[in-house]
């Protein structure tokens, strides 16, 4: 059964252990994402493929691969990176990693808020540049976050997880979904809203779709508009979700407060506008990078690596 896998980027080592305890030969890729020939290269005869969110395995991916190829175990809940349908019609099975970054991501969506409103970014700047010169009364005002009205733009796992602090912080809960979910509604009080209505009575706007052909610009020019002018928009879903250049010009023109990004369009490029701005607080897509979970992430990868080839079914299969 043992057979070639390809591990992509350096990953935890307690991942690597259940792949090579299961005999594996594994074969660890790079530290910084590999360029696109190597890859290619590095997965010539790979039964099993544990991929990251910087390589696309696409269908020329998994034929360069070969016949052999049987799965690929994204180390991230998020699969846009993987071309599901042509992974289906080659009859390799995708994984992810859902569940075990759940409370990690919604502390950073929470902490990107939280910096956010009360401007931990710029007040850090002005300290550390020497030009913080008087405790002052009117000094890096933002709007309080305690009691008031989130909107949560995809109420799943890690959306919920963010609702769960929220309440914490005497918060109302407003949340757009396709469609709804009835026990966290219960469990959380959350309340079910139109995506517009919801943009329009909420301050604080956190969002947690997947990215699909549906979400693409999900939060565009039109839905900035309807946003308060005090309000903070967080994304830490994927970056094409929100249109970084509309939400820089909203930035810009002060239509909405300040937002908190964890990820961009073209990662690791950031639109030049945001990166001038103030009103932004900028994470280089750290939302699951706590040690423990990254610890968790790379095991699951391993272990549904270590099922499909085993003949077993994986924990976290993926369907287009
Ligand atoms: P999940 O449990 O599947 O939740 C996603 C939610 O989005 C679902 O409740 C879904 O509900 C909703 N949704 C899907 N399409 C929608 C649409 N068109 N309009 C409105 N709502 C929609 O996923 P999760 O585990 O919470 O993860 C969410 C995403 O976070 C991942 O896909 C990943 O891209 C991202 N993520 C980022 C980081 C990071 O490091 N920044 C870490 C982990 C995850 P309906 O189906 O009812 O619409």
């Amino acid at each position: 059964m043992p057979g070639k896998v390809l591990v992509t980027r350096e990953i935890p080592e307690a991942g690597l252990r259940v792949l090579k305890e299961a005999g594996f030969d594994v074969t660890v890729l790079s530290e910084a994402p590999p360029a696109r020939d190597g890859l290619l290269e590095a997965a010539r005869g790979a039964k099993g493929v544990l991929s990251t969110v910087t390589e696309t395995v696409d269908g020329e991916f998994m034929d360069v691969a070969g016949g052999g190829l049987k799965v690929v175990a994204n180390m991230a809940v998020g699969y846009d990176n993987v071309d599901v349908g042509a992974a289906q019609e080659r009859g390799v099975v995708v994984t992810n990693t859902p569940g075990v970054l759940d409370e990690t991501t919604a502390d950073v969506a929470f902490m990107l808020l939280l910096a956010a409103a009360r401007r931990l970014g710029e007040a850090e700047r002005t300290l550390r540049a020497g030009r913080w010169e008087w405790w002052g009364p009117k000094l890096f005002m933002g709007p309080d976050v305690w009691g008031k009205r989130i909107g949560i733009v995809g109420l799943g796992r890690i959306g919920q997880a963010v609702a769960r602090r929220a309440r914490g912080f005497g918060m109302e809960i407003y949340y757009h979904n396709r469609s709804r979910k009835e026990e966290a509604e219960r469990e959380l009080g959350a309340r079910w809203m139109e995506l517009d209505e919801l943009l329009e009575t909420v301050d604080f706007v956190s969002v947690h779709t997947p990215l699909t052909e549906e979400t693409r610009h999900l939060i565009g020019a039109e839905e900035l508009g309807k946003m308060k002018p005090r309000a903070v928009l967080v994304n830490t879903s994927r970056g094409p979700v929100v249109d970084e250049a509309a939400l820089a010009e909203a930035l810009e023109a002060g239509s909405i407060f300040a937002a908190g990004l964890d990820v961009y369009e073209e990662e690791p490029k950031v639109h030049p506008k945001l990166l001038e701005r103030e009103n932004v607080v900028l994470a280089p897509h750290i939302g699951s990078g706590s040690i423990e979970t990254r610890d968790r992430m790379a095991v699951l990868a391993a272990e549904n690596i270590r099922a499909v080839l085993r003949g077993e079914p994986p924990k976290n299969p993926v369907e287009q």
